[in-house]
């Protein structure tokens, strides 16, 4: 099956009228970055698809990072050679099919001695092939000595999680996966002693429908275990709750620094990195022991990160509480459990076939774990291997690590720049290099339709953003609420609360096209302005 081309309308499969079974060959679970993956990898392989996602793609965990595509040259001290190495070939892979979202991004960080610098030559040793690009605008040099004892090396950052989960999703859904968000997976269905599917409710109609699938793939994050443990059939499989899970925070200022910088204190290693203008502060590392579903950022844990940073005195500036504009953050979803010590725990991912005696002895069901957003794609690739063999079938070879995603078929990235500002030159600089990047080749529909009505024109943000955006959204991004598309289709909240007047404007542009009432307007308002509000 050859993909459909851009652009086109991204449906909620749930939405279909009448409540008959939908069936398919893998059902995953999951609309983080590696349900999404999992459901591409599977789609563009010939297997029938659905994807399932309780809340919106990628609007937990996935949203949650420090937006690095990174190696983890931390993980080299752990001497996790494998993950290092695999991550690192990932970044390339993802500047690749993902030009328009993925940027190499300078780090600087202390020169401490011979450690880390050793660790920074290892770093540039296994990534040896990190040229192999199509770009020449993702080339990665090797780390240098700066002045002042401090060191400069190079990763890779994407300008928005939340849009390359997405493509991850459209990638899916253009060879045929059917997808939903807002669609909860309530239970696993079970048949002779196997998983056979899952009982799916879209959460805006309420209404319910079996999906059965040859395989589950349960790629719930850290709610992998309360999915499994939610069917009597997989609850033995779902082992001992995690005693302890890891919360990580990020803080969004007014920009402090203009490179990324990494410090390693007593409290831990934090970064402060240059985001849209602004600085970007994290990650902690604290101990989380609540249910998952409860986690919140709170107020508390805001302060003691200030508390933290201040007293590591690193930053040029000592921060309080009213310099937090944003603050976002989730619980990581790790495989090991190491107690209170999560930061030593491994980042890599698990796949878990509960098939396995030691795993419950119960067919049908995969739990795809942990990890970092890094190496989805590619542990996607495992996952979907594994899925063939259940399945008894011979998949065709994956074809992710070169095909660009949805979207981003852009070519060197400076030049689709470049030709998006020739061509439209009615609209600011500003609006166009942010479409150019965050649209790819969506660029000329999103400003085709904005050029048909004056008010989809006006920039909302110092990035030019346009209410058009938001038309887009609800018409082919399956955006569904305000906040879907304030923190997810577009960058308009994640920058923290954009002020009342910019929500109505992109309200007025959702409900006449989603068909609200004035009610479920005002609701919605409320509930985004709620979500986009610090707890203090
Ligand atoms: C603070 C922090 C910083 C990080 N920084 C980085 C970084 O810089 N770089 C990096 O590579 N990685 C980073 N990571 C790791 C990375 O974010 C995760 O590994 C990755 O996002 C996990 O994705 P996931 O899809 O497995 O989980 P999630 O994104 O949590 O997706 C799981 C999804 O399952 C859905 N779900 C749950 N139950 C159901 C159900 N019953 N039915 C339907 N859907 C359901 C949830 O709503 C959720 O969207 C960071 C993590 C944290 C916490």
């Amino acid at each position: 099956m050859t993909p459909r081309s851009a652009p086109y309308t991204l449906g909620r499969f749930v939405e279909r009228p009448g409540d008959d079974p939908v069936g398919v060959d893998v059902l995953v679970v999951g609309g983080g970055i590696t349900g999404a993956a999992v459901a591409y990898e599977a789609a563009s392989r010939g297997l029938l698809v659905a994807m399932v996602e309780e809340r919106d793609f990628g609007g937990a965990t996935s949203a949650a990072t420090g937006k690095l595509i990174h190696g983890g040259l931390r993980y080299l001290k752990q001497l996790e050679i494998g993950l290092v190495r695999e991550s690192l070939r990932e970044r390339r892979i993802l500047s690749n099919i993902a030009p328009n979202l993925v940027t190499v991004y300078p780090i600087v960080i202390p020169d401490s001695g011979l450690v880390v610098r050793a660790g920074l030559t290892a770093y540039d040793v296994l990534s040896f092939d990190r040229n192999r690009v199509d770009d020449p605008a993702k080339r990665i040099p090797r780390h240098r000595r700066l002045d002042e004892g401090r060191l400069l090396y190079h990763d890779c950052l994407m300008i928005s999680p939340e849009r390359l989960t997405l493509a991850f999703v459209r990638s899916a859904a253009a060879f045929g996966a059917l997808v939903a968000n807002h669609a909860r997976a309530d239970e696993l269905l079970t048949e002779g002693g196997r998983v056979v599917g899952a009982r799916v409710r879209d959460l805006l109609s309420g209404r319910s429908r079996e999906v059965r699938a040859g395989a589950v793939v349960n790629a719930t994050g850290p709610w992998a275990f309360e999915t499994l443990a939610g069917s009597p059939l997989t609850s033995g499989s779902a082992g001992t709750a995690p005693s302890v899970r890891s919360e990580g925070i990020y803080l969004i200022t007014r920009q402090l620094t203009d490179v990324m910088t990494l410090h390693v204190t007593p409290y831990g290693h934090f970064s402060c990195a240059p985001w849209r203008g602004h600085s970007m502060i994290g990650p902690t590392e604290k101990p989380y022991r609540g249910p998952v579903s409860d986690w919140h950022l709170t107020r508390e844990s805001v302060e003691e990160f200030l508390t933290a940073i201040n007293a590591a005195g690193l930053l040029p500036v000592p921060l309080a509480l009213a310099d937090v504009q944003h603050a976002y953050g989730g619980l990581r979803p790790l495989t090991e459990d190491v107690g209170d010590d999560t930061y030593e725990a491994s980042r890599a991912a698990e796949v878990v076939d509960h098939a396995d005696a030691d795993q419950g002895g119960v067919e049908g069901l995969l739990t795809a774990a942990g990890g970092k957003y890094t190496t989805s794609r590619g542990f996607a690739a495992d996952v979907v291997k594994r899925v063939g063999r259940k399945l008894g079938r011979r998949l065709p070879a994956s074809r992710t690590a070169t095909t660009p995603l949805h979207g981003s078929d852009t070519g060197p990235i400076e030049a689709h720049v470049a030709a998006g500002l020739a061509r439209h030159a009615d609209f600011s600089p500003e609006t166009v290099r942010y479409l150019a990047l965050h649209h790819g080749t969506e660029l000329d529909a999103v400003l085709d339709l904005a050029r048909t009505d004056r008010s989809l024109a006006r920039p909302l943000d110092a990035d030019g953003e346009l209410p058009a955006q938001a038309l887009v959204a609800a018409r082919h991004e399956s955006a569904r609420t305000l906040t879907d598309v304030l923190l997810r289709r577009t960058g308009l909240g994640t920058l923290g609360h954009p002020g009342e007047a910019v929500l109505e404007a992109v309200a007025a542009v959702v409900a006449p096209e989603l068909g609200w009432s004035d009610e479920r307007r005002d609701a919605e308002l409320e509930q985004a302005s709620r979500a986009l509000t610090l707890p203090w």
